[in-house]
């Protein structure tokens, strides 16, 4: 399968399989290695980049699999380092002849005493209802053999109750802005912990009014470490856009 020499984790790589993808478009084979790839020197940063693509080129894939990607390598992490200091107080406990700790135990999303606004490390805007579901299916296909990742996805038109209990945990929330800044100034979302924010479909988000919004999300999202834009054209209001989301981004041209 040409997706093995990306570097994609196993995981990735078996769900584009069971989609029957072979090989990657040409959108994927250069986006996907130039979004993994971290900046030298500043930790944990990684390239912006702007992307011209069509509806049909494999773009959503393009995206969607880097980040998650790395969402996967970021939660193999957290959960070694939480066994390594479980067992470390495991240790402690022998030798000091005490019972041995308990594991914490997980907590109960549907319990109201555990709620807490949901805080997702991922975020991908789009302009309409329609492809923000698109493309949430699309990543919940991709993620059928990762082991709790969570994908979310915010749309306006639909009931707040049954959004709002699938936020709770989500990894990744695919959404229109409109209806997420609904929930951001509700409190039942916060964007302080996105990592990495996609902005899908640039060109039509302006033509729909969304620049504000966008705005807005920018700031929000202030501590990210990665920006992807796509868009069908590089268009000077596009690159302005880009100016104002980005810092240096990285062009590709489909
Ligand atoms: P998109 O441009 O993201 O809307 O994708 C267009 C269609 O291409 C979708 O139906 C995808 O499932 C499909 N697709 C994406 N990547 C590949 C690939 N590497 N091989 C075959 N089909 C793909």
């Amino acid at each position: 399968n040409g997706f093995v020499r990306l570097g994609l984790a196993p995981e990735l790589v078996q769900a584009v399989e069971d989609l029957g993808f072979t090989q990657p478009t040409s959108v994927q084979d250069k986006v996907i290695p130039m979004a993994m790839a971290s900046e030298p020197g500043e930790g944990e940063r990684f390239v912006d980049l702007m992307v011209s693509s069509q509806t049909g080129s494999g773009k959503t894939a393009a995206f969607l699999l880097p980040v998650l990607h790395t969402l996967i390598r970021r939660q193999a992490d957290e959960e070694a380092a939480a066994r390594a200091e479980f067992e470390r107080s495991c240790a402690d406990a022998a030798a000091k002849g005490e019972p041995a700790p308990k594991r914490a135990k997980r907590k109960d999303p549907t319990n109201p005493r555990h709620f807490k606004a949901a805080a997702p490390g991922a975020l991908v805007l789009c302009p309409t209802r329609e492809l923000a579901q698109q493309v949430a299916h699309d990543a919940i296909d991709l993620v059928k053999h990762c082991r709790g990742l969570r994908i979310a996805n915010v749309v306006g038109g639909m009931p707040y109750q049954l959004q709002i209990a699938r936020l709770q945990n989500a990894d990744l929330v695919v959404a229109t802005p409109g209806r997420l800044l609904d929930l951001q100034r509700s409190m039942q979302i916060q964007l302080d912990q996105v990592k990495f924010l996609v902005v899908d479909e640039a060109d039509r988000m302006l033509d729909l009014g969304f620049s504000d919004d966008l705005a807005e999300l920018n700031q929000l999202t202030a501590g990210r470490q990665q920006t992807m834009m796509f868009s069908a054209t590089f268009a000077p209001r596009i690159q302005q856009l880009a100016t104002r989301v980005m810092r240096q981004p990285q062009k590709v041209q489909i």
